[in-house]
This record gives C-alpha cells, structure tokens and sequence, in this order.
C-alpha cells in the first residue's frame, strides 16, 4: 500500500485540526460528544474542502494549469474554497454554478465577488453538461486547464479525508462513533476508508443531506481511494453507514437541522451551517434519542465548516 506522503500535496490547510469534547453539549445529550475543527482549516472560511484541495490544486500544478473549473450550487461552500485556493496558488478560478439555492449576492456569492471570481451561471443539473462545458471554454480560452469535480469527490479528494482520519488516529483517543455529514460522499468516503484501514473501532456514519444514492456513490469513491493508495482491502455495503437526513431537500434547510444550529451556537459558541452540519448534528441528536450510543462511548462529530452559506440565510 502507499504512503499518504508519496502523494503531491500543496499546504494549504491549517492542520492538524483540533479535536475538544463538547462539554455542554455532552452534559446536555447525556452522551461524550467530540468536535473536530475542520471548520477552522484557515482559508476563506475554513472548511472541509480545503483537504482535498489540497492533493487537487496538487495535481492540477503539477499538470501545469492556469485556469482551475469547478462546479457546485449557487451557494456552494466547495465552489468558493476553490477559488480562494487557486488564486492563493496562482492559478485562474473560474466557477460554473448551478441556479440552485441563493443565487443573490449573499454568502459565498458575496465572498466570490471580494475575490473578483469568475462565475457563470449554468441552467442545468447534469453534470456531464457542465463537464462540458468546461471543456468548451477551456478550449476557447485556449489555457491549459484543469477540472476539479462538484465537491472535490474524486479519488484524489478524498484522500484529503484519508489524512483527516490519520489524524485522528494520531489524538490517543479511540472515538467510538465518527459523524460527518454527506453532501458529494468524499468526505465520508475518506473518512470510512481510513478508519477502516487505521480505526477499526470506530463506526463512521455519514449524514445525507441530499437525495442522492450515497449507498452507491460512498462504496465507489471508497473502492477508487483504495485502488489510488494500491490497497486491496475490500470494501463491501457493510462498511457505509448512512441516514436520511435531508429533510425538505438539498440546501432547504430543514427545522430540526436550525434547532442544531441554534443548539450548538448557544451552549458552545461553535456555529454549524444549515445546509450540511446543523442536519449532520440534528442526526447525531436524532441517534442518542434512539439510544444508538453506549453508555460511556466516545462520538467523534467532524465539523466540516460551511460558514459562508450562513450569511446567505434569512435570519
Ligand atoms: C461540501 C460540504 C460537506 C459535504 O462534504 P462532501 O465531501 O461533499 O460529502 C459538508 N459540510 C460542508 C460545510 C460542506 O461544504
């Protein structure tokens, strides 16, 4: 198997992240809860994202572009990390955003717009179109490029999220539970490999926070991450653990994902966004509730940030 070191990786990312137990939060659910920063990945906002960016924006120099493509919702948190992080890396951001959630200039828009982003808006859901299109422009801009997919979800990102469970594995705590919320699958899908390969005791369960088959989407990115890393271990529907917690649908936020955020905010000072962690943390809640932890366990909740989507809510 490879070494995670073999890998190119550019150093954006403040880690390792930290890791504190909640200690009203665990008074107040009756069960330790943990929280790992990646909220706190110190660019932009912080973020999950900025991982895989970093073995992404890796890749795309080491293939000498000048532009980087990527893609997600109006309000995407990855859109706008990729943009912080090729120009910090010198490289041209230009974002294809699906009118899909707030499309004003609020949130993340407001945040593209200090950096003076390139966005177009693209009236399709299909991302074969999108990769298309990318290509087109690409082309006519006449500049090697490079295409990043929505989330960051490919084999290469999520070795972003093999790291963080290295990571993890490296505290001296044996965390019983992992929580993260799944919104493209590669940060579950690295976070259930590693613990897989180096945290065989604790059970990842990932959040879904979209309507898409995850229990396809997570086994494959797992299977592709180990084919990268040249690891043969295999990966069955045993080691995805999944729930349903998209409520209305994907970035409507639901109103027990806000109760979280609300929770959260008031008893730690820490903020979850609507979108992915306030419907992650709900789902956590939703767990102790039906008694899904032991007395005494140890529940890891990975913070993966969305701070930017924040600001483009109604109060
Ligand atoms: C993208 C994102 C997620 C989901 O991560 P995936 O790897 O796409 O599943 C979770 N939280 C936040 C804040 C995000 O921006």
């Amino acid at each position: 198997m490879r070494d995670l070191n073999e890998f190119p990786r550019v150093r954006l990312g403040v880690l390792p992240t930290r890791i504190r137990r909640m200690e009203q939060i665990s008074r107040t659910l009756g069960v330790n809860v943990y929280i790992k920063r990646d909220d706190l990945t110190g660019i932009g906002l912080g973020g999950n994202k900025v991982r895989k960016l970093e073995f992404l924006l890796a890749d795309a120099r080491a293939k000498g572009a000048k532009v980087v493509f990527t893609t997600g919702g109006a309000q995407s948190n990855h859109a706008m990390l990729t943009a912080a992080c090729a120009n910090k890396l010198g490289m041209k951001p230009i974002l294809l955003l699906k009118k899909r959630g707030v499309t004003a200039c609020k949130g993340n828009r407001f945040l593209e717009s200090l950096m003076d982003t390139e966005v177009h808006y693209i009236d399709t859901d299909d991302y074969g179109e999108i990769y298309a299109e990318m290509d087109r422009m690409g082309q006519a801009l006449g500049l090697p490029y490079y295409k990043i997919p929505c989330g960051g979800s490919n084999a290469l990102g999520c070795l972003g999220y093999y790291a963080c469970a290295e990571e993890i594995s490296q505290v001296g705590i044996t965390f019983d539970h992992i929580i993260c919320a799944t919104g493209s699958g590669g940060t579950h899908a690295g976070l259930a490999l590693g613990a897989k390969l180096l945290l065989p005791r604790s059970k990842v369960t990932g959040m879904a926070v979209d309507s898409d088959p995850f229990d396809e989407i997570v086994p494959r990115l797992m299977r592709q991450t180990a084919e990268l890393l040249e690891s043969d271990i295999p990966i069955t529907s045993e080691d995805v653990h999944l729930r349903n917690m998209c409520g209305p649908g994907y970035a409507i936020p639901s109103e027990e994902g806000n109760a979280a955020v609300r929770l959260v905010a008031q008893k730690e000072g820490i903020f979850l966004d609507p979108v992915y962690t306030g419907k992650a943390f709900a789902g956590l809640i939703e767990m102790v509730k039906e008694g899904a932890f032991a007395s005494g366990e140890k529940v890891l909740f990975v913070h993966t940030g969305g701070a930017g989507g924040l600001f483009a809510l109604e109060a």
